[in-house]
């Protein structure tokens, strides 16, 4: 009997975002990312949502490492506050480490963790864990499918990825690798990246984009270009830069991360850009703006980035005029597009033109649609799958093709964040729960709790009414007050009369517990929260937060 392999999901099942998966065997557990995600607009003041690590803390002893697929934040970017707590070594390639170093060089953290570089194809141990790199194609360079070689067979992570048959640097999914495991070892368990499953055909190649920015540029004679997309999407920088300089500019990159990542991948050779096509952004004033293109950040319309202030003049390098094309070489993630209209909006306003994946394919996805998963599918031939990366309807969609490429229906397992499950020699079944809540984190603190956030959304939506009273317990009466002071809860001059109304009604309250023997300021207080909120939800229909403040004379 062969020793059983478990996984636990702590994030990416049920939602675009914070990806995060534990490995178990023989004791010992192995990490398949850990990722960020970026809050909802109800999520108010929140900067980021984390994966639960309370099952992390809990196995600390047992971690043998963290494997990266990729440098996207939403894989790597929640490294940085983990590893506040535990130390692990980190498994990626050279870019994968270099994009994930920055935050966690930024927390200081850069000296105590051990950042190890795999080449494509490489096979290591890790710990008790066989692990293998698979190169696939993405909208970052150099990502990873990860297989393990379990005793239980092998367990085939594919990452994020697409099947680009001419990706711009020619680096493959490796279906042919995938494609030997399963005639040789066969493949065990397949988990595979959900985000496109309801997108019927194949994505576009990387490529034809770089065909339509030429033809797009070849066409803006006499103007200024200044190009958007995520500081990540190195491939797409490439095609920018290469299109630009065919038609006689020099680039300039704009942003911080822009500027990061474009010496990074410069750095590595995963970016070719000659010396003499880049210019400093303080030069960009003294070009004729047919000799210019911007790389910018500020693709998801993020209002403090560079394009974002662009659109609200209030960049300090550049000046969006009339003679200005802006392309945004993207596509917003869903929850981003009013920000994203709104920079397009600003753009406008100041009378430059501007170019979206709407109107031209200045943008292709970086994730695998229906056809290209059925052919993963049909490559790695899957004893049991069980699809990830997604939200639900996504994964349940891919659940789909999985069933009508031949995976008998038992064997797929349709999991969410929480589930524990186990492969033995009897197969694959859940087997447990896990703590996999959101951990909010507001500013560099962390962990802001479930109870503010319920503050925060009624404070946003209802507002606040306090109110103040000070009592003499022994007199049984109210001596002053009660006072009501409010904040965004209804308009001042209807709200006079109101508010006589409702400390009518809460002396008279008070004074009906005191007289009732309620003698404690909790007690007193419970009194005052109660009738202010039945007369404001009586006669406003609203439940703003109520504060009741009791002081004893
Ligand atoms: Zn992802
Ligand atoms: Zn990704």
């Amino acid at each position: 009997m062969a020793a059983p392999v478990s996984i636990a999901f702590l994030g990416g099942l049920g939602e675009i975002g914070r990806n995060c998966m534990v490995l178990e065997q023989d004791g010992r557990c192995l990490l398949i990312d850990c990722g960020l995600m970026f809050p909802d607009a109800d999520m108010h003041g929140i900067d980021l949502v984390l994966p639960d690590f309370t099952y992390l803390r809990e196995h600390a002893d047992r971690i043998v490492g963290c494997v990266a697929t990729h440098g996207h934040e939403d894989h790597v970017g929640a490294l940085s506050f983990l590893l506040r707590e535990l130390s692990f070594p980190i498994y990626g390639s050279p870019l994968t480490l270099g994009l994930a170093r920055n935050r966690i060089e930024e927390a200081g953290l850069l000296g105590r963790t051990e950042l190890v570089a795999v080449a494509d194809g490489e096979r290591r141990a890790i710990g008790p864990f066989d692990v293998e790199f698979i190169p696939v194609t993405h909208s970052v360079p150099n990502a990873f499918a990860i297989a393990v070689h379990t005793p239980q067979g092998v367990v085939l992570h594919s990452g994020d990825f697409k099947l680009d048959l001419t990706p711009v640097d020619g680096r493959r999914t490796d279906l042919s690798r995938m494609g030997a495991i399963a005639s040789s070892e066969g493949v065990r368990l397949l988990l595979a990246d959900s985000t496109n499953a309801e997108e019927h055909g194949y994505a576009p190649s990387e490529r034809q984009v770089g065909s339509v920015l030429r033809a797009l540029f070849a066409d803006q004679h006499g103007r200024r270009i200044i190009t958007s997309s995520f500081a990540s999407h190195i491939h797409r920088i490439q095609q920018i830069a290469d299109a630009a300089i065919a038609c006689g500019r020099v680039v300039a990159t704009l942003g911080l991360s822009m500027k990061k990542n474009v010496r990074l991948a410069r750095d590595l050779g995963a970016l070719t850009i000659p010396d003499s096509s880049i210019v400093d952004i303080e030069e960009v004033d003294k070009l004729p703006p047919e000799k210019v293109c911007i790389i910018s950040t500020g693709s998801q319309g993020e209002p403090m980035s560079a394009l974002g202030l662009m659109a609200s003049g209030d960049n300090r390098w550049l000046k969006v005029g009339e003679h200005d094309t802006v392309i945004l070489s993207s596509h917003a993630i869903p929850g981003n597009e009013f920000n994203v209209n709104r920079v397009i909006d600003g753009l406008l306003r100041n009378g430059a033109e501007v170019i979206h994946s709407g109107v031209a394919d200045v943008h292709a996805t970086g994730h695998a649609q229906a056809d290209e998963l059925k052919t993963l599918l049909s490559i790695t031939r899957p004893e049991h799958f069980v699809p990830i990366h997604g939200e639900y309807r996504h994964m349940v969609a891919h659940a789909k093709l999985a069933a009508a490429m031949g995976v008998p229906a038992p064997n797929i397992a349709l999991c969410e964040d929480g589930d524990v499950i186990t492969l033995s020699d009897q197969g694959l079944e859940m087997t447990g729960r896990v703590p996999a809540g959101y951990l909010y984190v507001d500013g560099i603190v962390g962990d802001v709790g479930q109870g503010v956030l319920r503050d925060r959304r009624v404070l946003a939506e209802e507002g606040v009414v306090v109110v103040v009273a000070t009592v003499d317990v022994s007199e049984s009466k109210v001596l002053t007050g009660p006072e009501i002071i409010t904040r965004g809860w209804v308009y001042a001059p209807e709200a006079e009369a109101l508010l006589d109304e409702a400390c009518d009604r809460v002396a008279e309250a008070v004074e009906r517990a005191l007289q009732n023997g309620v003698r404690d300021v909790e007690g007193l207080e419970r009194e005052v929260r109660r009738a202010a909120g039945q007369f404001v939800s009586e006669r406003t229909r609203r439940r703003p937060m109520i504060v009741p403040v009791v002081m004893e004379a």
